[in-house]
């Protein structure tokens, strides 16, 4: 039997800054990552340059049954202190938008910096190992076909749901039913909306327009980049509002953020101009002509009325939609829900009912915003558990 202080499973972002930390601390790390590699999650991120935190990440933007949890775990390792981490390594990096920071070369370079830094801390790292099952008496004992492991700390960092063919699993959720822990309903979150099927058919031509929107729902407004897929809408402006939506509620977009709309089509409102001549200056071409499609087409300004042009102008300024569904999690970047914050100690990320037990990252019920939050909130979460397992 191989005897560990910890065993952490899962080798994700949240997974190795755990096991660094209890590392630097001289306890004996096991990191089991069932996939042949470690970090599969950074190396797409970002579109390959990872989008590894945010100049600004507070409680404000994370969603959770309990916004106050994640408050402590952001207060005691901050954005600040990942970003001298990459400082240390030599590690270039720039602001993208609204505090978003990216590598300027590969999100491997985290990878590595983190790899670096398990071998200095003296980390085994596993891959390709599958547990079959997990047992605890005084200590955890954990099954792989490469034996068994007997351990005092088990950290829980496999991640959630999203994007199963990386390696995603519900290994957090099950062991979290094993042990009687609750779990808040997982859903898929950061992910494109599909329309109705009739609405599909109808939009189906402006796939790949975009347009600066902003998506209001429950109070929460996200203004950002806005795109028509084959299946519904995505880009920034919905997959941040997707995290909010639950099924039946309608979201309300504003196509023309900056303008009014009204306004603009009443100050012309006696011309020969043609409604979409107009809009076009404000709107892509292709979305104006859609928009009318089903009117009739545009008219020259002055044959509406002003009822009309308030109708139109409301119809662009909120926009009412009730989406269909989600594109699920094959395509989403998070899993909003997880494990209830409430079985956890926010200091430090172990169970209230089963001693050595923890859960970090992902799989516990706090989910970033689309904007370096989640990768933040992994970096706290496994930092704080790798000061007491
Ligand atoms: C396409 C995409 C792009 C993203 N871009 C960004 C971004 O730019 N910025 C940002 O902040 N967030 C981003 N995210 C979200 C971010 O990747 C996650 O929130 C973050 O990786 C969570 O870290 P984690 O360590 O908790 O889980 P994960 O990174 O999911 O790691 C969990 C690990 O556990 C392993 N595992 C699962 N089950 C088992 C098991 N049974 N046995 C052993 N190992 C197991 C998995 O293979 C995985 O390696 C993105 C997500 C996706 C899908």
């Amino acid at each position: 039997m191989n005897k560990k202080d910890v065993v952490i499973v899962g080798g994700g972002a949240a997974g190795l800054m755990c096991a660094i930390e209890a590392g630097k601390r001289g306890r004996s790390v096991l990191l089991i990552e069932h996939n042949e590699k470690i970090g599969e999650k950074i190396r797409i991120s970002g579109g390959g340059r990872c989008n590894f935190t945010n100049l600004v990440a507070e409680s404000r933007n994370y969603i959770s049954r309990n916004p106050h949890f994640c408050k402590s775990a952001l207060a005691r390792y901050p954005s600040s202190s990942f970003i001298a981490l990459l400082e240390k390594h030599g590690i270039a990096f720039h602001e993208k938008k609204l505090g978003q920071l990216f590598c300027d070369g590969s999100s491997t370079q985290i990878i590595e910096l983190l790899l670096k830094e398990c071998r200095a801390a003296g980390v085994v790292i596993q891959t390709n190992t599958h547990i079959s099952s997990v047992d605890k008496t005084e200590t955890f004992s954990i099954d792989t076909p490469h034996g068994n492991i007997e351990a005092s700390s088990l950290v829980v960092a496999s991640g959630g749901l999203s994007i199963p063919k990386l390696g995603a699993s519900d290994f957090g959720y099950s062991i979290a039913r094993q042990f009687g822990i609750n779990i808040v309903n997982p859903k898929p979150g950061l992910v494109p909306l599909s329309f109705r099927p009739a609405d599909k058919k109808f939009f189906a031509s402006l796939s790949g327009v975009s347009l600066d929107a902003i998506a209001s729902l429950k109070g929460i407004d996200f203004h950002e980049h806005l795109l028509f897929t084959h299946h519904g809408l995505s880009g920034p402006v919905i997959l941040q509002i997707s995290s909010f939506w639950k099924k039946g509620e309608v979201i309300t977009l504003n196509l023309l953020p900056d303008q009014n709309a009204y306004k603009i089509l009443e100050s012309v409102r006696d011309s020969k101009s043609y409604l979409s001549t107009v809009l076009e200056r404000f709107l892509p071409k292709r979305f104006i002509q859609k928009w009318f499609e089903s009117q009739g087409g545009p008219l020259p300004i002055n044959r509406y009325s002003h009822k009309d042009l308030r109708e139109i102008s409301k119809g662009l300024s909120a926009w009412q939609i009730i989406p269909f569904g989600t594109e699920g999690y094959s395509k989403a970047e998070v899993t909003v829900g997880g494990i209830d914050t409430d079985e956890l100690s926010s200091k430090t990320m172990g169970t209230k009912r089963i001693p050595g037990l923890y859960f970090i990252g992902e799989v516990v019920d706090v989910t970033g915003w689309l904007g370096g939050y989640n990768f933040q909130w992994a970096w706290s979460s496994g930092w704080v558990a790798g000061q007491y397992v």
